[in-house]
């Protein structure tokens, strides 16, 4: 096995590809997980698509203790008492480890398919897409790092008449995106999760200008259905005040609408298994009740705003 790429446009690696999703856009769809992505959102909740580059996996729960994975590690970067069990420095994530392990304990994270590959497997279920009015989602991390790959790989998929949508954190450089990438794309989800600069850099670790200037662009043009979506993070995206800020933001580039993407506090874990410490946010999802209340709220907002910029 050979040591993965990292941020070339080219060559960009896939963390997951999920067939049959009914959640990512409209009707059936194969999901493309991307590896990487410019923002390190403190929340983020899938933290195997941040780096761009292959990452180890290690989880303790199925390992036997069996000791291969010491074995063939050149770099004697495992040690089965350390409570971290990878040194993560010394590794080079050469993946000689995972092959070795016989189990699911160890897993390489991140893998390249060739264009023409996996065009060929998101085209398998092209008759699901048809019959469910579903097609392509294009995620991540940041798809929209890789516009020669995206290109290449639309330019595949997209004379077969299958629906493309794209789910984006909206950092991306807008003229290559807009000739590179748009021109393929149907739908696109693009997540606002701050309005305030300042809550953006703590937050997201970039000033949010570029993703709220390209938020107005493509809202501003036609050729694709754009659908705002605000991720709620307890404590952090779903206060009252960066609501209403977000909503009287969309209100002025003319949105049609919002969604609220419900928490998912499933990727918490992820974080131990790739050597990172988890923030410290809650691991249960919301209760029925804290959801009612947050879409009440919300609702509410969405009215105030309707009816202080209609007065
Ligand atoms: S991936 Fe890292 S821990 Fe595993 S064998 Fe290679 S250097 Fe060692
Ligand atoms: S090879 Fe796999 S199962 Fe064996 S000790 Fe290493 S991680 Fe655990």
């Amino acid at each position: 096995m050979t040591q993965g790429p990292s941020a070339d446009t080219r060559r960009p690696l896939i963390v997951a590809l999920r067939r049959g999703s009914l959640e990512d856009g409209p009707g059936i769809r194969t999901v493309v997980f991307f590896k990487g992505c410019p923002l390190r959102c403190v929340f983020c909740h899938n933290p195997e698509t941040q780096e761009p580059g292959p990452e180890i996996a290690f989880a303790e729960e199925h390992c036997l203790r069996c000791g291969a994975c010491v074995q063939a590690c050149p770099l004697g970067a495992i040690d089965l008492d350390s409570p971290a069990r990878i040194d993560r420095r010394r590794c080079d994530r050469c993946g000689l480890c995972v092959e070795a392990c016989p189990g699911p304990a160890l897993r390489l994270v991140g893998r390249y398919w060739e264009v023409g590959e996996l065009a060929r497997l998101l085209l398998r279920d092209a008759p699901f897409y048809r019959h469910s009015g579903g097609g392509v989602t294009l995620s991540g991390g940041e798809a929209t790092m890789y516009p020669d790959y995206v290109e290449s790989l639309l330019r595949l998929v997209k004379p077969h008449g299958i629906h493309v949508a794209l789910q984006t954190a909206g950092h991306f450089d807008y003229p290559v995106f807009a000739s590179r990438i748009l021109p393929w794309v149907d739908l696109i989800y693009f997540d606002v999760k701050f309005i305030d600069r300042s809550l953006s850099i703590a937050h997201l670790g970039r000033p949010n200008d570029l993703i709220l200037e390209n938020l107005a662009r493509l809202l501003g043009q036609t050729s694709v259905e754009v659908r705002p979506r605000i991720p709620v993070i307890p404590g952090l995206t779903d206060s009252r005040e960066n609501l209403t800020a977000i909503v009287e933001h969309l209100y002025r580039l003319g949105a049609p609408d919002v969604q609220l993407l419900p928490y998912n506090p499933l990727g918490l874990q992820t974080y131990g298994r790739l050597g990172r410490p988890a923030p410290d946010l809650s691991a249960a999802f919301p209760k029925p009740d804290e959801e009612r209340r947050l879409v009440e709220t919300f609702r509410e907002i969405v009215g105030r705003v309707l009816n202080r910029c209609a007065a």
